[in-house]
């Protein structure tokens, strides 16, 4: 009973979440929900029947029959006196902070002002927590003397500034760096009257290794910790909830918006649960309204670029376009678009263009998952859901270096350690995760296979199998064993440089903590072989019977925001939306129906042999959407030539990237902030893209554009209005989207396959049977990468993602404050190549390969191993992005 009013709550609750639940108001500072209970602050005392003194309510569990009071005469006297303390030290209650010459605010302030008008220069007026408690206590006088503590303000970090005289000291940022993020970047320094929060040493933000995430921001109650460039925005008008366009987590944020400004982005819940990276928190409103965006069709007219009227460039791209049908013509879509543009995308090329060349980066990334998982389970997604992960048994990470690449998805594999789970990491580079993980498998890129593959061998040969699970849910068992022959321990250590030991640990501990689950990425796609690595992983599960049950599973991470989506909707050269083959005539005739046209029986060329053809004169024109390929292909300096080669080049884009300065036309397209849409994240959930402002400039939603082309070209079915009516089309031919429409994606994501409208989705794949049918085992050999160092090139090159930057950089090197964290490529040496070399840290060096060479600083570090040398692919360089590539690095000097 809490003031006189009896509350019911689940077990473990404490009195302060009872209260919370049934609508009572107790003050704190300290407590944060995501938090674990610290009692800090004390201001959220209560009397409790029966028990002594007046505990605080965070930290005390409800019980059943407890009797509570929480505003007692007794407990507010105990409560302004807490407060008055606190605001002693604080330069005033309302958090005037920048001027220089400070007001008084307790007699301007603190009388009954409203909240608006309290004080003008106080950055998070009306949004503080702390003018809340003194409303509610109601303090109009500081009796004590006051001690402020007169500290300059902290702006030598990029995104935020920190203002430790607004500071209470409730510990919420150092909690939420260490339990949440698990980074441990500040603490408290001294104690008592001198106490502060800082890093060890006074050392910069940047140095105690904080990752600018932005959770210290977002927990902080008071103005102490704010964002730079929001800081005297005042409140935001609207706030508007959409998905994130970086990574595949498929965060959920809010976009603070102010008139046709996005002001501030701030992490909402769903997948992220009020997390987020600094990508999503602090990289995304300065590209959408930054002054190189876009904002005209410009069309090359004597090598220059002039701008047209939409109705000049549409003309001009439907007329040339309709002289190149039939196979002379190909088309590349984007993970980076909206489902809705890339239907349309594929679509456009497919009934107006008569070709199925239409392709995606998808292919350089998780083309062998759909490949691979295909031929073992019958659908090619992650098996499982992110929110499983914490109550895994075990995670195998192999090929993913997940706090980087996708930052939200590392915080529940550190979540899962902390619960218990045990964590095998499988890289050749010391990756952060490693500091976590109970093994470490530092194996010679281009060599999972075998590593897989002799794990899986002892599982086996030590009888940890799940023998009843093979036998009723999988087949070719006794095919795949005898390909197991070949992987003996010793062999298995010649071939990854793991001593055999090692790979036994992994076995078992894989084998015997279940649920087990892996997560790989581009580690384990991006290889001439990618396709036998994902099987591999497959094999895996299902030996030990690891799939279709909670927090198991093959989980393939997308890179890209809408990786999956893009795949799902057809963006592909060989499926219709819905991995529908475009060589079954049964599905193509429902195609033809729908579309009203008649569509071509044979798949179409993939992404690189789209380049390939156009290299060689065969495709003469290229439509374009949101790919940089000049920067992302392997071979980076063929595909500009190619490009350069076309005889009509389209792309349509938000930036002149480097792909862009090569085209004849440009139409410029809106980001994600300015359109309606959904993207699918990397569990297959579909979710809400939401329009939070008008289209900068003159810029147009990709699915408008590409509508309009078609229409000029006297094609049915480009008519949409709105993207809603895109998605209802969708799901009237895609069956795994058949029950997803924006009217149910109001109430959240949802995962596919969802092929009712009363469908709840589905977190977990093939839980009764395999989506095609069995799953099968199939037998695998090692092969070595194809290519493999040597005399002239001696060392491997691998690729690495920052946590900084995306892709290509398109977006991210726009954003001058991640370009202070990290602005330039960077080449990994191990100390032992370094000095064989002669290369100094922070050298210049050359590293050139069979395809071309760049210049870079290097980076003397045992986080590559010796032989291996590793670079981003986020700067513009002219050598291959494979994750295995034969280098030799030179001095410059
Ligand atoms: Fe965006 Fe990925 Fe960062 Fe989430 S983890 S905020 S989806 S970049």
């Amino acid at each position: 009973t809490i003031d006189g009013q009896e509350v019911k709550v689940n077990e473990g609750m404490t009195v302060l979440e009872a209260a919370k639940e049934a609508g009572i108001y107790i003050p704190t500072l300290c407590y944060h929900p995501d938090l674990t209970p610290y009692g800090g602050c004390r201001l959220c005392i209560v009397e409790i029947e029966n028990m002594p003194g007046y505990p605080t309510s965070c930290t005390t569990p409800a019980s059943d029959g407890m009797v509570v009071k929480t505003n007692t005469p007794q407990i507010q006297e105990l409560r302004r006196d807490i407060l008055e303390l606190i605001l002693t030290e604080h330069p005033n209650p309302c958090l005037t902070c920048d001027r220089k010459e400070r007001c008084q605010p307790f007699d301007i302030c603190l009388r009954s002002v409203a909240v608006t008008e309290r004080c003008v220069v106080c950055p998070k007026n009306g949004q503080c927590e702390l003018q809340e408690v003194v409303d509610y206590i109601g303090i109009e006088e500081v009796t004590l003397p006051y001690a402020y503590k007169e500290l300059p303000i902290e702006r030598g970090d990029p995104f935020f500034e920190r203002d430790y005289n607004l500071c209470i000291l409730c510990g919420r940022c150092v909690r939420v760096c260490q339990e949440v993020r698990g980074a441990g970047a500040i603490a408290f320094t001294y104690r008592g009257s001198q106490a502060l929060i800082g890093t060890a040493f006074g050392r910069s933000l940047q140095e105690s290794g904080c990752q600018f995430c932005g959770a210290c921001v977002d927990a902080c109650p008071t103005g102490a910790l704010m964002e730079r460039n929001r800081k005297w925005e005042g409140l935001a008008e609207r706030q508007v909830i959409t998905t994130c366009p970086y990574c595949g987590v498929g965060c959920q944020l809010e976009l603070h918006v102010k008139g046709e400004r996005v002001i501030e982005v701030a992490p909402g819940s769903g997948v992220n649960q009020g997390q987020a990276c600094v990508k999503g928190r602090f990289g995304i409103t300065e590209f959408v309204h930054h002054p190189e965006r876009l904002t005209t069709p410009l069309v090359r007219r004597n090598g220059n670029f002039e701008e047209a009227t939409w109705e000049e460039a549409l003309d001009l791209v439907a007329s040339k376009l309709a002289s190149y049908k039939q196979g002379k013509v190909a088309v590349i879509s984007s993970a980076m678009c909206t489902n809705e543009d890339n239907y349309v995308i594929q679509k456009f090329a497919r009934a107006v263009l008569g070709t199925n060349n239409i392709d995606h980066c998808a292919r350089l990334c998780q083309a062998p998952t759909v490949v691979g998982l295909v031929q073992s389970f019958g659908s090619g997604a992650m098996t499982n859901s992110i929110n499983e992960l914490r109550d895994a048994g075990c995670i195998l990470a192999i090929g993913t270096n997940t706090t980087e690449a996708h930052p939200v998805i590392g915080l529940e594999i550190k979540k899962a350690v902390d619960k218990g789970a045990k964590l095998i990491v499988a890289n050749p580079r010391e990756i952060a995760l490693v500091r976590w993980a109970d093994l470490w498998l530092r194996h010679k890129p281009g060599t999972d296979v075998a590593l897989l593959m002799g794990m899986m061998r002892v599982i086996v040969d030590d009888g940890l199998l799940d023998q009843s699970f093979i036998d009723k849910r999988c087949e070719n068992f006794d095919a795949f064993k005898e390909s197991l022959k070949g992987f003996d321990l010793n062999v298995v250590e010649r071939i990854t440089g793991v001593p055999r030991n090692q790979v036994v640990e992994a076995a078992r501990i894989y084998a015997t903590n279940k649920p087990s689950t892996i997560l790989y990425a581009m580690g384990i796609t991006q290889h001439s072989h990618g396709t036998d690595n994902v099987i591999a992983t497959a094999n895996l599960a299902m030996l030990t019977g690891n799939i279709g049950k909670p927090s198991t599973g093959v989980n393939p991470l997308q890179g890209q925001n809408n990786g999956q989506g893009a795949c799902d909707l057809g963006a592909l050269p060989d499926v219709y939306p819905g991995y529908q083959a475009v060589s079954d005539p049964a599905i193509r005739q429902k195609f033809e129906a729908a579309w009203e046209c008649s569509l071509p029986a044979e798949p179409g060329l993939t992404l690189t042999e789209i380049i390939d053809a156009a290299y060689k004169g065969q495709i003469k024109a290229l439509y374009l959407v949101g790919e940089n390929p000049a920067l992302s292909e392997p071979d980076a300096g063929h595909v500009r030539e190619t490009l350069e080669r076309l005889e009509f080049f389209v792309v349509q884009d938000v930036f002149l990237s480097e792909t862009a300065r090569l085209a004849h036309v440009i139409l410029p397209a809106t980001t994600f902030a300015e359109e309606d849409g959904t993207f699918t994240n990397t569990e297959r959930r579909v979710q809400r893209v939401r329009k939070a402002i008008e289209p900068i400039g003159n810029s147009k939603p990709d699915w408008w554009i590409t509508c309009q082309i078609a229409l000029r070209m006297d094609s049915k079915g480009f008519d949409f209005e709105h993207p809603s009516q895109i998605m209802d089309e969708i799901s009237s031919l895609t069956p795994s989207y058949g029950g997803i429409s924006y009217n149910r994606l109001d109430e959240g994501g949802l995962q596919w396959p969802c092929p009712t409208p009363e469908h709840p989705g589905t977190p977990i794949l093939h839980t009764e049977q395999f989506t095609r049918g069995k799953g099968r085992f199939i037998p695998l050999e090692y092969k070595p990468a194809l290519e493999l160092p040597d005399d002239d090139y001696p060392l491997i090159l691998t690729t690495e993602c920052s946590l900084y930057h995306f892709h290509t950089g398109t977006l991210t090197r726009k954003i001058k404050r991640l370009s202070i964290l990290r602005d330039e490529e960077l080449v990994e040496i191990n100390p032992k190549d370094a000095s064989a070399l002669g290369i100094a840290d922070g050298e210049m060096v050359k590293v050139v390969s069979r395809r071309g060479e760049v210049i870079a600083k290097a980076m003397v570090t045992e986080v590559s191993p010796a032989g291996v040398i590793s670079m981003s692919f986020h700067f513009a360089a002219k050598i291959p992005e494979f994750i295995v590539c034969a280098v030799r690095v030179e001095r410059t000097r």
